[in-house]
């Protein structure tokens, strides 16, 4: 992220993070991520979780976490059970 916005990361992470020991998230805008716009305004430098989307680990510890993403992210199959899905990212993580 540093290197795509081309600022120094103090910078970086006075203006965009939230920084909570060792957590760090986005700041928001109106109640969503900062670099939102249309998109993701900052997509070549996005963080490592926002890469992993749609499979993130809460998708396999709790259906209801499927369910919910599943019902806000076009990119999740909703044909698919929730065990086939977990079976699927399971053979992912092992390549
Ligand atoms: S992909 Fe990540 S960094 Fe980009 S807008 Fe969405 S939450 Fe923000």
């Amino acid at each position: 992220m540093v290197a795509a916005l081309g600022i120094p990361e103090h910078e970086v992470a006075e203006k965009y993070w939230n920084i909570t020991g060792a957590t760090v998230q986005m700041k928001t805008v109106d109640g969503h991520c900062v670099f939102y716009r249309d998109g993701c305004s900052v997509y070549e430098g996005r963080p490592w979780r926002c890469r992993q989307w749609p499979l993130v680990p809460a998708l396999l510890d709790d259906e209801s976490n499927f369910i919910i993403i599943g019902n806000s992210c076009p990119g999740i199959n909703r044909h698919v059970s929730y065990q086939e899905f977990r079976k699927i990212l399971a053979g992912l993580k092992r390549r």
